[in-house]
């Protein structure tokens, strides 16, 4: 029995405190005493519960270092809430959240249980099975979230069929409400964005500063010792492990940001390096995502900033809208949509309307663009997939070599951090699966265990919606594809990398830039009518017939070349 089992077991709580305490259920992303019901009451008169499943962790071969982060921050919370004089019931289950919550409560007769009405529908799904059996707990509004449901909807009315979302709107109906980077009911320097300044690629214009590691203490060396033996075979490397566990840890990496990071986020956002891997990215997500860190503070601290000088205008709106817009959009839309499994029911198509002749076969398959999960089971994702892309994902997602150097670089970063940045995750790990027809839902589980940060509704949203354009125009208004010139230009990996970005034909071509026409041309009958699209249109008609018979053959290449290696499993 590790050490953190006996001091739990040893300060299980009396059938008094039992009785006399009003009992919080504290899932495994909302680690915080800095709102919601633990603020309710002296910690005298609080108790919590937490349960570290073993089941759930089981569910996905999650990244190693993502179930040490997770479950090294929950132990930590648990005696940093014991040291304030909070009850703490800690259980170890091999079964679900909800089932064990069920037992705890009916074995030690458990008051009704008070719970922030989780934001990962799995938990919401498991709760409510658990109080369908008779487990008795009260839901509040999760105060963690800078805005309601209420917001999202008064900006957007309930979602209806064929409804397309500009994150915008929300964006700026957020500012406006919270004053936050506002005067006079006017954005501070007259613009609410200034993402147009954001697009610098980095040449070492100024130094990046090396963000601050957290050598594990003891609980977190346990929490290592555990993951290792249990979940052993999961996906992603163990060694170094390095992020805060502590709160006061989790501050300080925000300080850390806050004082030599944020002043150049805002110019370099876009830019991609293989030796400045994090670049002047935040690295935030992983806290906010446990609730370790709130945004409204992180954003209230970011405006400041503004305010007094310390930093850029253009810096300080660009992190805020990655906030207060993204995140917060992105919670909203997967809670709207029943994370996309309601557009199953009004958009059935049964048939590829594609003409056959361009389409490379594997990529034709016709299946439903959106498959229902009605009566089947409630936790599997949705599978939606405007652009008919249904091959496989390739072993290049599991670290296998294909000679790419982005996608290598890229791919290298997440098993040893399960991390990386944005554009990384957008431009290159998704371009490349997007421009090649891999699955969208096949996608989004690979980002759902590779990476520290990734939940259902931040996942499913940022892969289906965002990146891979699976859900039509319900999230982005046209797909986010490119061919190497977009890389070269916003990196230092091409410069490193065995192809040459400015050849799309021929012996060491990008694969990249002849995916990108064959993709435009694939799916010419779906995309052509898009107003955002009628540029790259224009420039695939200047194609000579010829040329497009090569720029095929080098993508079916490119593809054949990723499918002839063999996946390893981590399931
Ligand atoms: C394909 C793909 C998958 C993604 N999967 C996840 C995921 O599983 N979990 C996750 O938290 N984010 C995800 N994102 C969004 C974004 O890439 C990450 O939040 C960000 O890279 C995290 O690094 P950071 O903390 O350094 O972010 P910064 O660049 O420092 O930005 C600050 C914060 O803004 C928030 N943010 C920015 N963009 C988004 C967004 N599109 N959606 C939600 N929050 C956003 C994050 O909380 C982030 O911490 C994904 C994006 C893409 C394109
Ligand atoms: S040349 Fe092509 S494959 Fe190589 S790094 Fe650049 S975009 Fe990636």
């Amino acid at each position: 029995m590790s050490a953190f089992e006996k001091d739990v077991k040893a300060a299980w709580p009396s059938a008094t405190d039992i009785r006399n305490r009003r009992w919080i259920y504290v899932p495994y992303d909302r680690y915080t005493d800095r709102t919601g019901p633990l603020t309710q009451q002296p910690a005298s008169d609080s108790g919590i519960v937490i349960v570290e499943s073993t089941a759930k962790a089981l569910r996905r071969p999650y990244h190693k270092k993502k179930l040490v982060a997770l479950i090294s921050n929950m132990r930590h919370f648990a005696l940093e809430q014991q040291a304030r004089g909070v009850c703490v019931l800690y259980q170890f289950s091999p079964t679900s959240h909800g089932q064990t919550l069920l037992e705890l409560q009916r074995e030690h007769h458990l008051p009704t249980l008070i719970c922030m009405t989780p934001t990962e529908r799995e938990l919401r799904l498991d709760l409510s099975f658990a109080q369908k059996s008779g487990l008795a707990m009260d839901f509040v509004p999760d105060t963690t979230w800078a805005s309601t449901s209420e917001d999202f909807l008064d900006t957007y009315g309930s979602f209806k069929p064929g409804k397309s979302y500009v994150m915008d709107r929300f964006y700026r109906r957020m500012r406006q409400q919270t004053g936050i980077l506002m005067k006079n009911a006017k954005p501070v320097g007259g613009q609410f964005s200034f993402d147009a300044d954001n697009r610098r690629p980095y040449k070492g214009e100024v130094p990046v500063p090396k963000p601050p590691t957290f050598a594990p203490g003891s609980v977190t060396a346990e929490v290592i010792a555990f993951v290792e033996s249990t979940y052993g075979h999961h996906f992603g490397n163990m060694n170094n492990f390095d992020l805060p566990c502590t709160q006061s840890d989790c501050d300080r990496f925000w300080q850390f940001f806050l004082n030599h990071l944020l002043p150049n986020f805002g110019q370099f956002e876009d830019a991609m390096r293989d030796d400045h891997l994090q670049i002047f990215h935040s690295k935030t997500s992983v806290l906010l995502n446990l609730g370790r860190l709130l945004a409204i503070d992180l954003i209230r601290d970011v405006a400041e900033r503004a305010a007094s000088d310390q930093a850029h205008l253009a810096a300080c709106e660009g992190f805020i809208r990655q906030l207060l817009g993204w995140r917060e959009f992105m919670r909203h839309l997967h809670e709207q949509t029943d994370g996309y499994r309601l557009l199953a029911d009004y958009v059935p198509q049964e048939k590829d309307p594609r003409p056959q002749e361009h389409s490379p076969d594997r990529t034709k398959v016709a299946a439903k663009a959106y498959q229902s999960t009605a009566g089947e089971d409630p936790f599997a994702g949705a599978v939606p997939s405007d652009l008919y892309a249904s091959l496989p994902l390739p072993a290049v997602y599991w670290g296998v070599k294909s000679g790419l150097h982005c996608m290598d670089t890229v791919v290298a970063q997440v098993i040893e951090e399960g991390w990386s940045h944005h554009i990384t995750r957008l431009m290159v790990l998704s371009n490349l699966a997007t421009l090649c027809g891999f699955s969208p839902r096949e996608l989004t589980d690979w980002f759902w265990f590779a990476y520290v940060d990734a939940y259902d509704w931040v996942v499913e949203t940022n892969v289906l919606g965002m990146a891979t354009y699976a859900d039509g125009s319900l999230t982005a208004t046209k797909p986010y594809v490119s061919g190497a010139a977009y890389i070269n230009r916003m990196s230092n990996f091409c410069g490193h990398c065995q192809y040459d970005p400015k050849k799309s034909i021929g012996p060491g071509s990008c694969p990249f830039t002849a995916l990108y026409w064959t993709f435009l041309e694939r799916n010419e009958s779906i995309l052509a009518g898009n107003f955002r699209m009628q540029m790259p249109y224009r420039n695939l008609r200047k194609k000579s017939a010829p040329e497009l018979v090569q720029l095929r053959a080098r993508a079916g290449e490119a593809i054949a070349h990723l499918e002839s290696f063999e996946r390893p499993g981590y399931e």
